[in-house]
C-alpha cells in the first residue's frame, strides 16, 4: 500500500466496523493487529446480546439503531462469499430488584419507539413457563448458606420482544473486515504497534514491533482491553479525562431444558434480582454472565495478557446456580464450563468514541462489556467524528450529531466524549 490515510489499531469487531466505514469514505485504511485472527480478541468471547435497555437516551438510541443494522447485516456488509452472522431474535425479560424505578428507561423507549411490555407477576407463569419469577433478592454467591432461601413473593418483568443475540460474534467481525477489504483495506495480523510518534502535537508515525514505520495522518485506537498499552505508546498526552480499566469476566455454560432454544421458547434474561444475565445458546445450552452484583468481587487487571482464560469453580457455581433458580429445568454441569476474558470499563460504563488532544489520534475504547451490539454503527460514528475534525469542527465544544437514519433520530456524540461529565447510568454492564 503506497499511501495510508488511517491506521486502525485492532482488528476486533470495532476495528473492523471502523475500517469498513472509513474505507467507504474513500480513505486508504491499514488495520494492524497483534493477534492471529480478525475478531480473535475479546470479541470472540462476547455473549453478543443485542438489547436496548440502557439508562440513557443515547444508550437506547444507539442500541435501537444498531438493532436495525443487525437485522440488515447482510445488506450492511454487502455481498460476501460464505456465512454471514445473524441476529437471532429471542426477546429479553428484565427482572429488577423490588422498588427499582424503570420509568426513565421506559420514557426513553417511548421517545425512541422501542417496543416493550410490562408483564404482570401473575401472568408470568403462563407467558413464560420455563421461568420462575420468584423474588430472590439480594444476589448471593453459591457459597452463601442463604443462597437457597425460598422466594419472597413474585416479580413482574419488562419484556423487550426485539432483543436477541448475534449467533457468532467473531464471524460478524470477519464479515465487516471482509467488506472493508473489498474496498481496499489492508489487514495485517501478528503485527504489534509499539510506538505512535507525533510532531507539533499531531500524529506522524506508527512503529511496529518488527521495526516497520508507517506515516499516516490519522490513527484510531481500537485495541479493546489493551487500549491502555496502546495509549502509553503515544509520545504525547491524549488528554483523557474519563479513564478505563480492564475487568476480568467469566461466562459459563449450562444445559438448557428441552425447548428453551434460540428462536423457540428460549428468551434472554437480564436478572438484577439474582445477579446475572443469560441467554439460550445452540446445542441445548444456556450461557450466563455477571452483572456486578455487590456480592461478586470485581477482578480488575493491569496486564490483560495475563488474564487466566479458565473459569473458576466459585464463579461458575454462583452464576449457574442463579440460572438454575430462574430456569428450574436447567442443569448445572459437574465441572466448570465456560471462558474468561476482559471488559475495558469506564466509570459510567459508557464507551469513549472520540478525538483526542493530539490531532489525528482517535479513540474507540472503553466499550465496558456492552458495545458489541453497537458495533455496526461505531464505524459510522467514528467516521462522522473524523470527517468533522478533518473539516475543522471543534468536536469538543460542539459535538458532532450522528444521524441514526434507520430509526429517524439523531445521536448526540458528546455522550461518548473523553472529557464528559460522567453519565448517570446503572453503574453495571447494563450501561
Ligand atoms: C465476556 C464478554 C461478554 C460480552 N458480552 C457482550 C454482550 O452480550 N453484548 C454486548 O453488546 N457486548 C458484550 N461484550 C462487549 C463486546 O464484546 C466488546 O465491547 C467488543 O467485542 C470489543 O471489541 P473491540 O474490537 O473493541 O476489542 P477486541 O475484540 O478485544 O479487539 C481489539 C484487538 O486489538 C488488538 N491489539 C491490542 N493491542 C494491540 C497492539 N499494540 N497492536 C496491534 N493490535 C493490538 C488485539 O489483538 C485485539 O484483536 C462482552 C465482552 C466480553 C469480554
Amino acid at each position: 500500500m503506497e499511501r495510508v490515510d488511517v491506521v486502525v489499531i485492532g482488528a476486533g469487531v470495532m476495528g473492523a466496523s471502523i475500517a469498513l466505514d472509513l474505507s467507504r469514505s474513500g480513505r486508504r485504511v491499514l488495520v494492524l493487529d497483534k493477534g492471529d485472527a480478525v475478531g480473535g480478541g475479546s470479541t470472540s468471547a462476547s455473549s453478543s446480546v443485542v438489547r436496548t435497555n440502557y439508562s440513557t437516551l443515547a444508550g437506547v438510541t444507539a442500541s435501537w439503531e444498531a438493532t436495525h443494522a443487525w437485522r440488515d447485516f447482510a445488506d450492511h456488509v454487502g455481498a460476501i462469499d460464505g456465512q454471514i452472522a445473524r441476529l437471532i431474535t429471542t426477546g429479553m425479560l428484565m427482572f429488577e430488584p423490588a422498588g427499582h424505578d424503570r420509568s426513565a428507561t421506559l420514557g426513553h423507549f417511548d421517545t425512541v419507539g422501542v417496543p416493550y411490555e410490562v408483564v404482570g407477576a401473575d401472568d408470568m407463569p403462563t407467558r413464560f413457563p420455563f421461568i420462575d419469577n420468584g423474588r430472590f433478592w439480594p444476589p448471593r454467591t453459591a457459597a452463601d448458606p442463604a443462597f437457597f432461601t425460598p422466594a419472597d413473593g413474585a416479580l413482574d418483568a419488562l419484556w423487550m420482544p426485539e432483543s436477541g443475540f448475534v449467533d457468532d460474534p467473531q464471524l460478524a467481525a470477519t464479515n465487516l473486515m471482509d467488506a472493508a477489504r473489498r474496498l481496499g483495506t489492508d489487514v495485517r495480523l501478528r503485527i504489534e504497534v509499539t510506538a505512535i510518534e507525533t510532531t507539533n502535537n499531531a500524529v506522524t508515525r506508527v512503529v511496529t514491533a518488527g521495526g516497520n514505520r508507517i506515516d499516516p495522518p490519522c490513527v484510531v485506537n481500537a485495541a479493546g482491553p489493551r487500549r491502555a498499552q496502546v495509549n502509553r505508546t503515544i509520545d504525547a498526552d491524549p488528554g483523557m479525562r474519563v479513564g478505563t480499566r480492564a475487568l476480568r469476566q467469566e461466562v459459563h455454560t449450562l444445559k438448557a431444558p428441552p425447548g428453551f432454544d434460540p428462536g423457540a421458547s428460549g428468551t434472554a434474561v437480564g436478572d438484577m434480582d439474582l445477579g446475572t444475565y443469560f441467554r439460550p445458546h445452540f446445542g441445548g445450552t444456556i450461557i450466563v454472565g455477571g452483572v456486578e452484583a455487590e456480592c461478586d468481587p470485581l477482578d480488575w487487571v493491569d496486564d490483560v495478557d495475563a488474564v487466566d482464560p479458565t473459569p473458576t469453580s466459585e464463579r461458575f457455581e454462583s452464576q449457574t446456580y442463579r440460572v438454575a433458580r430462574r430456569v428450574p429445568g436447567a442443569e448445572v454441569p459437574l465441572r466448570p464450563m465456560g471462558l474468561a476474558s476482559a471488559y475495558d470499563v469506564t466509570p459510567d460504563w459508557a464507551p469513549i468514541y472520540d478525538r483526542t488532544d493530539v490531532d489525528g489520534y482517535y479513540l474507540a475504547i472503553g466499550t465496558s462489556g456492552n458495545q458489541f451490539k453497537n458495533a455496526p454503527i461505531v464505524g459510522g460514528i467514528m467516521t462522522a467524528i473524523i470527517d468533522a475534525c478533518d473539516g475543522g469542527r471543534d468536536h469538543d465544544a460542539d459535538p458532532v450529531p450522528y444521524d441514526c437514519a434507520r430509526i429517524g433520530r439523531t445521536l448526540d456524540l458528546g455522550h461518548y466524549s473523553r472529557r464528559r461529565p460522567l453519565n448517570a447510568t446503572s453503574g453495571t454492564v447494563l450501561g
